[in-house]
């Protein structure tokens, strides 16, 4: 019975026009490598795995596979507009598991050249054989075959001598490229790429197959994704994104990676196929993402954080000071530069100034030493146990009224706009306004060293180092070993 299902599962039919009209029209023979992309799709969706493919020149190329062949009287289906064994209604293209789905390519890619399909289906004692040019059927006829597909593109545009020129001899290079890009993102399928073998194996050992073994990319894992990625890298630039497996340009998390500084990336996405709609272009390398949560997570994760190691020091009077191995090179009275074992940093003076009002304001404010004002009227607050806690904290007298908190007196350095945020649990607004405003404006006299050492020991003892009360970073670093390479030194 299993046979019988699969049989019944992979019969080729016609789509019908309602789909035909849902797809949008094809562009899929528009280049060499498009047409490779389309044959090692047609492989991996018939389960195949062992791949082989062979790239004599960007026009004549082949791809074998071991997966479960074409039944020998489908066999001229395959090349036939819209036909396909992988969809069979429109609920199906919620839901795409298998890479093709348009039944489009083999028909396009006979279209323009010289094309021949052997291929025996599972069981079936006896393979095919089809030869097709410029989309007229030349010859099919049974031949003992091993189980498995072997399609083999010849002559491509032949019949179209304008296309064929725009791809000359170095097409190959990008061929290979497509291959490789497929035998990254399906680790567990063992290709033979020309003369190169990459056994089946995991996403990390694949990217050593392919990229060299010194590679030194780090690796993040969440639920539904895998990245890997390196900061700096002498590499030439390495840049890929796979949802679901499929190849596809991502503006925003390119633009991301830009943002978090990383130069190298391999993403693997997989998400629910309902939330991906690959149907936006015939080549399926745009996707439209329904859940992009993963963005969030990456970056948090991975925002740079100052790890400013901090030394204790006891001093005679006991006290607790921060050194930090950052030396201080000076300011102009805009940027502090310093530097370190590892990396030359870039202050914003002013930024730094700012953080460290911010954070001994809000001390002051929870030590409640700071005089209260009362209002009048009260302010009626809508809050629970968290809202209660924070006015318990910053000294305010307040009353409950059922779900109400009646608010009689604050901080005189708060306003009653600082509540509202609070009610929100937003971030003291006045707080963050009172710490700008007292702090060194950018491009005053630059402060002398003492009084800059003293403010960048405060600023060490801050909670957060990385942005202003305004979420602005504070610095930006450079690696060292950036700097002496463009020095010429290593
Ligand atoms: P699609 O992949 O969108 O279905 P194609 O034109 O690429 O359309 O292929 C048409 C059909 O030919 C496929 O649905 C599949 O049944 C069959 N086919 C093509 N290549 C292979 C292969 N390597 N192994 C098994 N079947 C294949
Ligand atoms: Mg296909």
């Amino acid at each position: 019975t299993f046979c019988f299902n699969l049989r019944t599962s992979f019969m080729i039919k016609k789509l019908p026009k309602e789909i035909v009209s849902k797809i949008a029209s094809g562009q899929i023979a528009s280049s060499p490598s498009n047409v490779l992309k389309e044959l090692i799709e047609n492989s991996l969706d018939a389960k195949a795995t062992k791949i082989r493919i062979s790239i004599d020149n960007a026009f004549n190329f082949k791809v074998v596979d071991n997966g479960l062949g074409i039944p020998y009287k489908d066999l001229p289906l395959a090349v036939e507009r819209f036909a396909t064994s992988k969809i069979n209604s429109l609920s199906d293209l919620e839901k795409i598991e298998t890479y093709g789905f348009r039944g489009e390519a083999l028909y396009a890619i006979s279209q323009v050249s010289h094309l021949t399909i052997k291929t025996r289906f599972l069981d079936e004692n006896i393979g095919g054989k089809l030869e097709v040019k410029a989309g007229k059927i030349l010859s099919i006829s049974p031949i003992p075959f091993s189980k498995g597909t072997s399609v083999s593109v010849n002559s491509l545009y032949f019949n179209v001598p304008v296309r064929r020129k725009g791809f000359k001899q170095k097409s190959k290079k990008d061929l290979i490229k497509t291959a490789k890009t497929f035998a990254l993102c399906n680790p567990e399928i063992s290709f033979k790429i020309e003369n190169e073998v990459f056994p089946a194996s995991s996403f990390s050992e694949r990217i050593k197959q392919l990229f060299g073994d010194t590679v030194s990319f780090k690796k993040l894992e969440g639920e539904n994704f895998k990245l890997f990625y390196e900061e700096d890298s002498e590499r030439k630039k390495v840049s890929f994104v796979f949802v679901n497996r499929r190849p596809v340009e991502l503006k925003e998390f390119e633009k991301l990676m830009e943002e978090l500084k990383i130069k190298n990336y391999i993403l693997f996405l997989e998400l629910e196929p309902s939330l991906v709609d690959v149907n936006v272009s015939p080549t399926k390398d745009k996707v439209i993402l329904k859940d992009t949560s993963f963005l969030e997570t990456i970056k948090e994760s991975l925002k740079p954080k100052i790890s400013l190691p901090k030394v204790f020091v006891f001093r005679e009077d006991e006290k607790i000071e921060y050194y930090s191995p950052i030396k201080l090179l000076g300011t102009d009275g805009t940027v502090i530069v310093g530097y370190d074992k590892e990396y030359y940093y870039f202050f914003d003076q002013h930024l730094i100034h700012e953080r460290v009002n911010y954070e001994e304001i809000l001390k002051l404010l929870y030590s409640k030493k700071i005089p209260l004002r009362e209002l009048v009227p009260p302010v009626v607050l809508k809050g629970e146990e968290n809202l209660a806690s924070e006015l318990l904290k910053l000294g305010a007298p307040f009353e409950k009224e059922g779900n109400n908190l009646i608010v009689k007196a604050i901080p005189e350095i708060l306003r009653v706009e600082d509540l509202k945020k609070l009610e929100k649990g937003e971030k003291l607004e006045s707080v963050a306004s009172l710490a700008c405003k007292r702090a060194i404006k950018s491009g005053f006299k630059p402060l002398s060293f003492d009084c800059l050492e003293k403010l960048f020991n405060r600023y060490l003892s801050c909670k957060d180092r990385e942005f202003c009360p305004h979420g602005r970073a504070i610095y930006y670093r450079i690696k060292r070993t950036k700097i002496l390479g463009k020095l010429g030194r290593k």
